[in-house]
């Protein structure tokens, strides 16, 4: 059961202490609270856990302080839309992130020099951009590729990222001791920007990675999509990363892997956008340069990744995560895929015409 409290009543109000005392005559219940931003609204919830049958709904509806109650299905308890709840929503960084925003995170796929970060982030600045993507741990199929610089690169990574303004980086960890280094690094140079946890398809379903992740409210979580899960085992994970209190997540596709996406180098799966946004309360992102792992373009002059990207904004995504790099012939990791940077104002013109189409969609489907 969830307790959607109004919205002047906070978890010290009287009214709250009025709810707890009622539902502790309930054995065995426990509560957890959740606070977000609503669309419209800062929303406080009360999250039942437990044998919640033996509570009545009518009675919690009538205590003072409640605005309604529903019963949830045990799937996606926390992440589920339930029918009617509002998404979640967070800030960030000044960043605003729910089921109607739209940032686009673009850098590159691995951290390999400072040069090529300082030119990412000098481009991302000079277009107007402050949200960016690099990772310096790097799962590869190889033990002999390129791993990642790892966190010797984080703090001059973070100084120039804050040098540019960039507010907010995408990056992956891929072990809890990874957030600590992160964090760590940001005290010693004194938060010059935020970083959004990406936990990447590899550990989709690494529960001990996704509770560490979940247990901690400094970052937000970018989740991306199993390549070989069903949606329904990857919503399941983010409840994973939910359960443990953190409800600050972005669920990210990026193409599933199968034959059947040949010649691509991942099945693109970005028809999932309106499924993820009605089945949960998540703000949803597609990463455009997966899925097609290479920069080939279509007769129309428009490469496949700008194609697959567009579908994905105009499906209502709130979010992309898209690879680039000032050389990517020199790249130590996914260069095929990785954009030239010179390109970054066009694909952010397409992305525009696609989010505009979008919001003009939205709209009409309104009235
Ligand atoms: C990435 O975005 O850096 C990455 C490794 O992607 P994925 O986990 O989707 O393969
Ligand atoms: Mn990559």
């Amino acid at each position: 059961m969830i307790i959607i409290l109004r919205p002047e009543v906070g978890p010290d109000s009287p009214e709250f202490q009025k709810i707890r005392d009622y539902l502790s005559r309930f054995e065995g219940l426990r509560l957890h609270v959740a606070q977000y931003e609503g669309m419209t609204r800062r929303v406080t919830e009360i999250h039942l856990i437990g044998d919640t049958q033996r509570v009545p709904l009518e009675e919690v509806q009538a205590l003072p302080g409640v605005e309604r109650a529903i019963r949830v299905s045990a799937k996606y308890r926390r992440i589920g839309r339930h029918g009617t709840l509002e998404p979640f929503g967070f800030e960030y960084q000044g960043l605003h992130f729910d089921q109607d925003s739209f940032h686009i995170f673009a850098g590159l796929c691995a951290v390999d020099s400072r040069e090529n970060a300082e030119a990412i982030f000098k481009a991302l600045s000079a277009a107007g951009i402050v949200t960016a993507r690099m990772g310096a741990y790097k799962p590869r199929t190889s033990p002999y590729d390129f791993q990642g610089l790892g966190k010797d690169c984080l703090p001059w990574l973070f100084e120039l990222a804050g040098k540019y303004g960039i507010r907010v980086i995408a990056m992956e960890v891929l072990a809890p001791h990874h957030i600590e280094e992160i964090y760590e690094a940001l005290e010693r140079t004194g938060h010059p920007t935020g970083v959004m946890l990406q936990i990447g398809t590899r550990n989709a379903q690494n529960f001990e990675l996704l509770r560490a992740v979940g247990s901690q409210q400094e970052f937000p979580v970018l989740y991306k999509r199993g390549m070989g899960l069903s949606l329904e085992e990857s919503l399941n994970a983010c409840e994973y990363i939910a359960s443990e209190g953190n409800h600050r997540i972005v669920f990210c596709l990026r193409g599933v892997r199968t034959h059947l996406g040949d010649p691509h180098r991942n099945l693109t799966d970005f028809g999932h956008v309106p499924v993820v946004k009605r089945l949960t309360r998540l703000p949803v992102c597609v990463d455009p340069s997966h899925p097609i792992g290479s920069r080939v373009e279509a007769p129309d002059g428009i490469k496949d990744i700008y194609h697959v990207a567009a579908q994905g904004v105009i499906a209502g995504a709130n979010m992309v995560l898209v690879e680039f790099h000032p050389r990517p012939e020199a790249a130590l990791c996914d260069g095929p895929q990785a954009l030239y940077l010179e390109e970054l104002p066009w694909f952010l013109e397409h992305m525009r015409i696609a989010r505009e189409a979008y919001e003009k969609m939205r709209d009409l489907a309104r009235r």
